[in-house]
């Protein structure tokens, strides 16, 4: 697929200084797969010839090159198609949870090397920066080194004054972190921290089912509820690091309470925790209520149909709120959407608005890893600006 590949001028495991019409030329081929120059010109608004500076710039780091490859399913000159070199550079991700670090490399195009995952040692921040680093020296061993890193974490990441601070991370016990800049001293190259689900949406919306999408929402269902959207082609972050906040939306006020006293919101229903919950039996967990339901049990089945409704609520509150071109399910607790989806289904129907278009709901398959893998499109992102 590939020509000769450019030697890199540069170290070519750094991330090397690129200008915005350099940083622009690789978003759009990173996004939208190989294309000829005149089609990045363009997009870019820029002349053929200042593309010729940005192309060879981008070669000689090493990062894109040229030759035959196919158009994605379209018609188009074969021979002049410029492409990303996926192992151009590589990238950490790393995934904390309250009691395990996941992580991934990948490269360029965000494709997992390798992973691994491990106890946090103690959750304290500085063991936990100490242990990502020992993790990154153990993930590159025999390999190219990282270029950059994200972590994803869940909490709230805001931008002030240019340094990147989670403000609170309830699940780590974290407040005020300056975890970015933190890393940053220890790994060496530049380090990016963002939401988990954040970092999710934006995985999805540069190299998944979101690809090429200006509107767009996330919605991960599993251990808690997560929301991420897409607005003019940018992650939305909100004001303080809160942008999305549905997981107490009032469903049913009959309904069980939430730990926060609500009754019957969102987060009385859908999460795994309330669907075990709902059952009122000792000793189940997540895994038999959904054998239960998958063999038509009762209560299970009650369950999930009344977690699929609230979920189909939130779907509808969504598409009313901003009209996205697509809604994006995922998470851990995905079985919701395919157990009882014709409740899901009626909810939308009840809850959109009479003049709304039809909701285009994509329903992903989840696997764990990819936490670590979308903090890794964190790091690319971050490197691309954007
Ligand atoms: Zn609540």
């Amino acid at each position: 697929m590939a020509s000769p590949p450019a030697a890199p001028a540069t170290n070519p495991t750094s991330w090397p200084t690129l200008n915005s019409a350099e940083r622009g030329a690789l978003r759009e081929l990173l996004i939208h797969g190989p294309m000829p120059r005149a089609e990045i010109a363009r997009r870019l608004g820029i002349s053929r010839t200042s593309l010729t500076r940005v192309t060879r710039e981008l070669m000689e780091h090493g990062l894109v090159s040229e030759g035959a490859a196919e158009l994605n399913g379209t018609a188009g000159r074969p021979g002049e198609l410029l492409h990303v070199r996926p192992q151009g550079r590589s990238f950490l991700g790393v995934n904390l949870t309250a009691d395990r670090l996941f992580a991934a490399v990948t490269d360029l195009e965000a494709r997992v090397l390798v992973s691994h995952d491990e106890a946090l040692d103690s959750g304290g921040v500085e063991d936990t920066i100490a242990q990502i680093g020992r993790v990154r020296e153990r993930l590159v061993k025999g390999r190219p080194d990282i270029a950059a890193a994200g972590i994803a974490l869940a909490g709230d990441v805001v931008t002030s004054t240019g340094r990147q601070i989670v403000t609170e991370s309830p699940f780590l016990g974290w407040r005020q972190v300056a975890l970015a800049d933190l890393a940053e001293q220890r790994l060496g190259v530049p380090v990016a921290t963002e939401n988990d689900v954040r970092c999710l949406t934006a995985a999805e919306h540069w190299f998944g089912v979101g690809a090429g999408f200006d509107l767009m929402a996330l919605i991960t269902v599993g251990f808690g509820i997560g929301f991420g959207l897409v607005v003019d082609g940018k992650i939305v972050t909100g004001g303080h690091g809160k942008a999305g906040r549905l997981d107490h939306l009032p469903i049913d006020r009959n309904g069980p309470l939430c730990e926060y006293g609500h009754r019957g919101c969102v987060t009385a229903f859908l999460p795994n925790a309330a669907i075990v919950g709902a059952m009122r039996t000792p000793g189940l967990d997540y895994e038999a209520v959904v054998a239960l339901a998958r063999s038509g049990d009762p209560a299970a089945v009650r369950a999930f149909r009344d977690a699929a409704y609230a979920l189909g609520v939130l779907v509808a509150t969504l598409a009313n709120t901003f009209d996205p071109e697509k809604i994006v399910i995922t998470g851990e607790g995905i079985p919701v959407a395919e157990l009882a989806r014709s409740e899901m289904d009626s909810a939308i129907a009840a809850t959109l608005h009479p003049t709304a278009a039809p909701v285009v709901v994509d329903i992903q398959p989840f696997e764990f890893t990819e936490w670590a893998r979308a903090a890794a499109v964190l790091a690319i992102r971050d490197r691309l600006q954007f």
